[in-house]
């Protein structure tokens, strides 16, 4: 049987646990959402702004595909791009304070044209060993020579860059790191690449909407602004929609655009998207109450959860994890909160480092303090 070699380490990996599974929406992205039939409070999305099922968003892709059609029909380069995706590209360009952007299809693909771009053989790039999981591959494909530093460990980069002589360096780290929530140290990062001649690939999925005033991300947040900065953000999470763009110097950009292979091999998104993206940057904008409801609830569920048996991580941003340690452990808590009609994901190595298995709770605009009280009782009768 030419399948049994895969069944066998299939098994193993549900014996280990750690078998993934998808689970069947039936509504619409939210806080309420229907899951393989049943009701749920969820606090498991990237929605932090609760903008997946906005009225406006939903008018403008209505709009977007009576104006446009359905298809893009081909890649950027070919017949693909259209008048929405261009202003959509100057307009997030002037939001992120950078003379240029490139749309992509998706943040895994913007991470792996940028960096196959703008690193080849000969060059070295210098990656937190937390980074998402799509930097990771991209600096694999990039064929540059891998420099991996403990997580925000500014001492052993600076000595990996110091022994680095040759070629073009760059350096890559999430923004707000994905599974705990905490912040890399920009403005450390930046300065090492003053020092070492290095670039500062910045990938803000969630930062981008959230942070800094009027949402314009992690580099607002900081008031870092550099040629050397080559910014990305994804725009299905706090956006609510879907795609990604890299933001930078115009030489930059047009480097990705002649040399990003997930760029040019691949079939633009739909125009309507760019349409609804475009409604999406207004409202994330002007809506600075999202933000500020996003702020609130966090504080509000930092302190109720500071008595529990496990440790929420040090986290200022709607990403809020809550340290279990084992898989079992952490897979049986979300399971009882399940049983309380509560969503929240048990997340388990290899997404997190061995023995620190944790349940990611993840914040939105759209929650209500209600919301964030039920979740606190219930985590709090589970400890019992
Ligand atoms: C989600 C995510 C991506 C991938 O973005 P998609 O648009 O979902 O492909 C990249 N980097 C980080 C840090 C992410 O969290």
């Amino acid at each position: 049987m030419p399948f049994t070699e895969l069944q066998n380490e299939l098994n193993e990996r549900a014996a280990q646990g750690l078998l993934r599974r998808r689970h069947v929406l039936e509504t619409p992205q939210g806080v309420r959402i229907t899951v393989d039939g049943s009701p749920y409070l969820s606090f498991c999305s990237n929605d932090y702004l609760g903008l997946a099922n906005h009225p406006q968003l939903m008018a403008a892709l209505q709009a977007g595909a009576r104006r446009y059609g359905v298809g893009a029909g081909a890649s950027h380069l070919v017949s693909g791009h259209f008048a929405a995706h261009h202003q959509l590209e100057s307009e997030l360009a002037a939001f992120v304070n950078k003379p240029a952007a490139l749309l992509f299809s998706a943040g895994y693909l913007a991470n792996l044209g940028a960096v196959q771009a703008l690193a080849g053989r000969g060059d070295a790039v210098f990656a937190d060993r937390f980074n998402h999981a799509s930097l990771n591959d991209a600096m694999l494909l990039s064929r540059a020579e891998i420099k991996r530093y403990r997580h925000n460990d500014m001492a052993q980069l600076a000595q990996l860059l110091e022994q680095t002589k040759s070629g073009r360096k760059l350096i890559i780290t999430d923004a707000v790191f994905s599974m705990d929530g905490d912040l890399a140290l920009l403005p450390e990062l930046l300065a090492l690449c003053e020092k070492y001649n290095a670039w500062l690939l910045v990938d803000d999925a969630h930062g981008f909407g959230v942070l800094g005033a009027e949402g314009r991300g992690s580099l607002a947040h900081f008031g870092l602004d550099s040629p050397r900065l080559i910014y990305m953000a994804t725009l299905g999470k706090a956006a609510g929609v879907s795609g990604a763009f890299v933001a930078a110097e115009k030489i930059a950009i047009e480097t990705l655009l002649q040399h990003a292979r997930s760029y040019i091999y691949t079939t633009a998104s739909p125009p309507a998207l760019a349409g609804t993206l475009l409604a999406s940057l207004n409202v994330l904008r002007e809506e600075e109450w999202r933000r500020g409801q996003l702020r609130k609830l966090i504080a509000q569920l930092r302190a109720g959860l500071a008595a529990l048996p496990w440790q929420l991580m040090p986290s200022q941003t709607p990403i809020q994890p809550l340290l279990v340690g084992g898989n079992e452990q952490a897979v049986a808590l979300s399971e009882g909160l399940r049983a309380r009609g509560i969503w929240v994901p048990a997340i388990r190595p290899p997404t997190v480092p061995q023995g620190t298995a944790r349940l990611r709770i993840s914040l939105s605009a759209a929650h209500s303090e209600q919301d964030v009280a039920q979740l606190i009782g219930a985590l709090h009768e589970l400890a019992r």
